[in-house]
């Protein structure tokens, strides 16, 4: 059934276009499995990692982030390597 145009413009998500606007944070993925639970990253951006007490690995508490070069510094600090940014 086709809908009048008035209705199909309303619901035409074509138009909308997330990269013309880009969005303003990048999104950061830790590997918990690798993990050894140096605590540098938790150190260098403590808004965005945490220590967990129990399993004494890292993990990520905001993964939106803004301030990219502390995500920068933590990706070139662990020692395993298991920080990165997120593709998409
Ligand atoms: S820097 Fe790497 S190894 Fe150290 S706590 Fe953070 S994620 Fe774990």
């Amino acid at each position: 059934m086709d809908l009048p145009p008035q209705f199909g413009a309303q619901i035409n998500r074509n138009d909308v276009s997330t990269k013309k606007v880009g969005r303003p944070f990048a999104m950061v993925d830790l590997d918990n499995e690798c993990c050894i639970g140096c605590g540098a990253c938790a150190d260098l951006c403590p808004e965005v990692f945490e220590m967990d007490e129990r399993s004494r690995r890292a993990r990520v508490i905001i993964f939106e982030v803004t301030d990219r070069n502390c995500i920068d510094e933590a990706i070139a600090t662990c020692p395993v390597e298991c920080i990165s940014w997120k593709a998409g």
